[in-house]
């Protein structure tokens, strides 16, 4: 497939995500943008976070708050930008009070993400944290996977802890770091 018509593809699947409600979901309903994801359609690497916080549903864009700035630190030293990956989440809306995602709201909001994926099929995926990892890799534990590649169901991933934790546990900074260096051979 021709990157432009990928991209194309990718912006219907963004259009989709945006104008799908009503639903009946409350996540959906009560935000004020659902987040689609950006990024280029042929990045090599999709990092893939849990959901959207406050300042990604005021803006509609992902990680662009504290834990986007974190984020942004870890790609520069992987020797990426945000222009050249993709970057989205499991779940498209922001749940409310910032709880964890239902599973019934993870199961609604999954094949926006499989559709995503589908189009890029980049050669890795970056599960960003244990809500992440879950949906690619269930029953492998972030504390034991991250920072290494991992084949499964067909796809190669090298889960990272979500840049968020670091926010959360700031001794967490330097396995992010050095996890970033990993990505960056891995590539
Ligand atoms: N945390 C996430 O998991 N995703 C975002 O987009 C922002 C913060």
């Amino acid at each position: 497939m021709s990157e432009a018509k990928a991209q194309r593809l990718l912006d219907a699947i963004a259009a989709e995500i945006r104008e799908h409600r009503p639903c009946g979901f409350e996540i959906c309903e009560q935000a004020t943008n659902l987040v689609p994801g950006e990024g280029s359609a042929a990045a090599p690497v999709v990092f893939v976070g849990e959901a959207p916080g406050a300042n990604e549903d005021a803006q509609g864009r992902p990680f662009v708050g504290r834990a986007g700035a974190v984020l942004g630190d870890l790609l520069r030293v992987a020797g990426l930008t945000r222009e050249e990956v993709f970057i989205t989440n499991v779940v498209k809306a922001r749940p409310p009070g910032n709880r964890d995602p239902r599973a019934d709201e993870v199961v609604h909001h999954l094949p926006f993400l499989d559709a995503q994926l589908e189009v890029i099929r980049p050669r890795l995926l970056v599960p960003l944290g244990r809500h992440a990892l879950k949906r690619f890799a269930p029953g492998m534990a972030i504390a034991e996977v991250h920072g290494h590649v991992i084949e499964r169901d067909g796809r190669t991933l090298f889960p990272m802890y979500h840049p968020a934790a670091a926010l959360h546990n700031p001794r967490l900074m330097p396995t992010l770091a050095d996890d970033a260096r990993a990505l960056r051979q891995a590539l």
